[in-house]
Parts: C-alpha cells; structure tokens; sequence
C-alpha cells in the first residue's frame, strides 16, 4: 500500500496527496516513499493501493481515502494501454 510521504511517516494525518476528480475518474498528485514492491516488471501491470486526500476532506486521518491505480490504464479489450 502506498501510504508514506516524505512529510507523513508515522503520522497519517500528514498525508498530503490530493485525489481530484476528473471526468470517471480520479487524477492523483503527491509523492510516495519506501513502498515495498511498489513496482516490479514480475506481472504486466501493477495496482496500487493509494491513501489520498479529495478536495472537500475533512482534515486529519477522517479526510484520507483509498484509490485503486494502475500502473497501466486497460484498453476496452483488457490489454494494456
Ligand atoms: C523496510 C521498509 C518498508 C516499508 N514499506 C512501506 C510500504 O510498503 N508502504 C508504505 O506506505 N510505507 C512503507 N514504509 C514506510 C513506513 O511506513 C514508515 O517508515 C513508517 O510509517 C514510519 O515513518 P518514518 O520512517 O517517516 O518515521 P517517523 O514518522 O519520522 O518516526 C520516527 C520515530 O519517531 C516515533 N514517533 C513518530 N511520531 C511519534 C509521536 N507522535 N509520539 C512518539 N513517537 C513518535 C516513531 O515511532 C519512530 O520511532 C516502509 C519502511 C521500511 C523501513
């Protein structure tokens, strides 16, 4: 899971990056550090599971939300894009 920055260690409530909405989706901004197999080339793809804040969350640990991000965005088959 992708949860450290360099601001926010032991302290979540530090978490700084942003998830805004855009169209279906969600674009996210911010920096991540020391993420175990945070990526790898053993598989095609790789997801991350990415602690965020959107625009209107409260503060503290209460505004911290979890996205699904691919490494990959899949085409309409399921290849990858
Ligand atoms: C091998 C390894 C693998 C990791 N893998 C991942 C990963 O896969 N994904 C990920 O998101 N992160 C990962 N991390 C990061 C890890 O989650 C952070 O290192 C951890 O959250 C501590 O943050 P920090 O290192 O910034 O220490 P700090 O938060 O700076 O803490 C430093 C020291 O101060 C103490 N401390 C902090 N706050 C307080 C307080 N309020 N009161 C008293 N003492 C306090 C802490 O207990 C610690 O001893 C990894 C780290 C390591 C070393």
């Amino acid at each position: 899971m992708n949860l450290t920055e360099p601001q926010a260690g032991s302290d979540l409530a530090a978490v700084r990056t942003k998830a805004v909405p855009e169209g279906d989706h969600y674009r996210l901004y911010g920096q991540k550090i020391f993420i175990t197999w945070g990526n790898h080339d053993m598989t095609d793809n790789v997801i991350y599971l990415f602690l965020a804040r959107t625009p209107d969350a409260p503060e503290g640990v209460r505004g911290i939300s979890l996205f699904v991000v691919p490494k990959f965005l899949l085409n309409a088959d399921g290849s990858s894009g």
